[in-house]
């Protein structure tokens, strides 16, 4: 199923990421972790990609996987950094044989170890936008950020970006992470007052270990409120509890999300079951998937 008929209505939704294998030998365990979500059946899975194509296939192969076996519609992103049009189209090929028509369109990083220039064919995700509705009928979103993105100059000038991604065909936005909902409610008063009116998925990461807010923020810079640095502070050096109370303070944003009015929530669950159900649990007789 496309997600334009399962977002942006009335109906709360819920759905789950988690990432593919990085190497062929870690395969087996990787997806059934992957699966593990799936059997919790969210309103939809999105399967992230690794920047540069190295996990391509694994990519397809986990979101095929989880659509066949689970009947969860699944959302496939693709990365065009480093990538030519010639992969973009193959990449697309096997997406569509696989059955997956959902895309999330993304720029992504330069490689660590990627030689050359690594935007020839495609520089920005609106390019990659464009291409993907040339080639097919695939359902299209994007990614924003409600603190701005580490590249751009101001949040000015990356709303004006993103408006280009929304004219060349994408369809929704999933957001970065973030830990205080008035900067998510902030950035969505800004990108509707500058005409972007597609559905806006706010991304939620439960934080369910101390050192896992040290790699959020090096990644995106995103803003950790005093009393989310108490939760780790007070639970960062026992790991149940840590987890328990990420969980919880990942709920109570969520609900605080759909008390004001949205309705597509998307939680980074990274395979795994666990967290995702423990969340899915906490809002049992607020979310019906
Ligand atoms: P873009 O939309 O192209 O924006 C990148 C920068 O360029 C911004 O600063 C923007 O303001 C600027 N810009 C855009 N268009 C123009 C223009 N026309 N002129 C000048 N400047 C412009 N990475 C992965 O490798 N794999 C994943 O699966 C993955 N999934 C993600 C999912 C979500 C929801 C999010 C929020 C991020 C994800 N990322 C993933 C990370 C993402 O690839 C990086 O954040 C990357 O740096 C930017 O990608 P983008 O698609 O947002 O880029």
């Amino acid at each position: 199923m496309k997600l334009d008929q399962i977002l942006g209505k009335d109906k709360i939704t819920l759905s789950f990421e988690v990432f593919p294998p990085k190497t062929d030998a870690n395969y087996d365990s990787v997806e059934k972790a992957a699966f593990g979500v799936a059997k919790l059946n969210p309103s939809y899975m999105s399967v992230t990609y690794g920047a540069g194509g190295s996990t391509r296939s694994n990519t397809v192969k986990i979101a095929g996987g989880i659509q066949n076996r689970y009947g969860v519609t699944t959302i496939a992103h693709l990365t065009c950094v480093g990538a030519s049009r010639a992969d973009i189209r193959n990449a697309l090929g096997e997406m569509k044989a696989a059955g997956i028509e959902n895309v999330l369109a993304l720029r992504g990083d330069k490689p660590k170890d990627f030689e050359g220039d690594p935007f020839t064919d495609f520089h920005y995700a609106s390019e990659l936008v464009s291409e993907i509705k040339a080639c097919g009928d695939f359902c299209v979103g994007g990614a924003c950020y409600p603190e701005g993105h580490v590249d751009s100059v101001n949040k000015k000038e990356d709303i004006l970006n993103l408006k280009k991604k929304v004219d060349a065909g994408c369809e929704f936005l999933t957001t970065q992470m973030f830990f205080d909902n008035n900067i998510f409610y902030n950035f969505l008063y800004r990108i509707r007052e500058a005409g972007i009116n597609v559905p806006v998925i706010p991304g939620i990461m439960p934080i369910t270990r101390a050192n896992q807010v040290v790699n959020a923020v090096k990644l995106s810079g995103c803003n950790v409120p005093e009393r989310f640095k108490s939760i780790v502070d007070r639970f960062g050096g026992e790991p149940a509890a840590m987890q328990q109370a990420g969980i919880a303070y990942a709920t109570d944003q969520i609900i605080d999300l759909i008390a004001n009015g949205i309705n597509n929530i998307h939680v980074y669950s990274m395979n795994k079951a666990e967290v995702a159900a423990g969340i899915q649990s906490n809002l049992s007789e607020i979310v019906k998937c």
